[in-house]
């Protein structure tokens, strides 16, 4: 196979571990949903992925692109997996969804963005399913609950987005080629798809967090007057003194209804 030489700036860290492929392949869910990968780079994940379903890949390496379709060529010409070379960023900024139809998102993501994307996956409403590798320290600030301290606007929106939300299991870093310096997860989350995020709310609680040791009252005196602060906080029962991290999804949704309604 044609060596290739990995780019820091795509984020590429191969996973060769066949172990961790398997186990990947395992934890998709049953149902028959398309599946959407990102950054398939030298093809392995997508190699096991395409046996079982339809997919598309979105690729942003020109020399990976060359790679990719000279191995899938049998898979593209027979309408398996269909190759788009892109930044998977702007072809949502054009297109709102990375596919016409509900879809599962299946990847070992670039850690540089792995944040962004899995926010624009809770905005892409034909999005279900994401089972998505991700640094470890990333996978538990989207899945922390109430009062634990990585509980921020990443795990207040997952909880509010989705049915469903979990580490499935750790990777370590001789699992790639190159290894990455930090510990790596797979992280599983199911969408509500009933609900939409609002880019409002994320706004909001970037505001709530923005010194996560201080008081919340103290945060929200950026968005909110001194007399509407304790208006919600009677209104709802809220503590004076609770810190960012100690208050639920469930209020800081309520919260930001009445933040909303008195703008209107
Ligand atoms: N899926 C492969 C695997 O598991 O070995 C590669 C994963 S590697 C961590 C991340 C991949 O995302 C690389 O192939 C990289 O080129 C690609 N990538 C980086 N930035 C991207 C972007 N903005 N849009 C699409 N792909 C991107």
């Amino acid at each position: 196979m044609e060596k290739v030489k990995a780019k820091k700036q795509y984020g590429q860290n191969f996973l060769k571990d066949t172990t961790i492929l398997d186990k990947i392949i395992q934890s998709m869910p049953t149902k028959n949903n398309y599946i959407v990968e990102i950054g398939p780079g030298l093809g392995d994940l997508t190699k096991n992925l395409v046996k079982y379903k339809d997919m598309t890949a979105y690729e942003v390496d020109t020399d990976l692109i060359r790679i990719l379709e000279s191995k899938f060529a049998i898979e593209i010409e027979e309408g398996r997996l269909k190759l788009i070379h892109t930044d998977v960023l702007e072809a949502w900024d054009k297109q709102k969804t990375l596919h016409d139809g509900r879809y599962d998102l299946i990847a070992n993501l670039p850690y540089y963005i792995a944040t962004n994307i899995i926010l624009r996956a809770f905005e892409d409403s034909a999005c279900e399913n994401i089972i998505v590798m991700v640094q470890k320290e990333v996978a538990e600030k989207f899945t922390a609950r109430v009062k634990e301290k990585e509980y921020s606007s990443l795990g207040i929106i997952t909880e509010l987005i989705s049915i469903d939300s979990r580490i499935l299991f750790d990777v370590p870093p001789e699992s790639f080629d190159p290894p990455p310096k930090i510990m790596s997860s797979i992280l599983f989350i199911k969408k509500d798809m009933d609900k939409v995020l609002d880019k409002d709310f994320n706004k909001f609680l970037k505001a709530c967090f923005v010194q996560p040791r201080k008081k919340l009252s103290k945060n929200l005196t950026s968005v909110l007057s001194k007399e509407a602060i304790s208006e919600i906080y009677k209104e709802l029962n809220i503590d004076d003194n609770v810190r960012p991290h100690e208050v639920s999804s469930s209020l800081y949704s309520q919260m930001h209804t009445r933040v909303k309604d008195g703008r209107n």
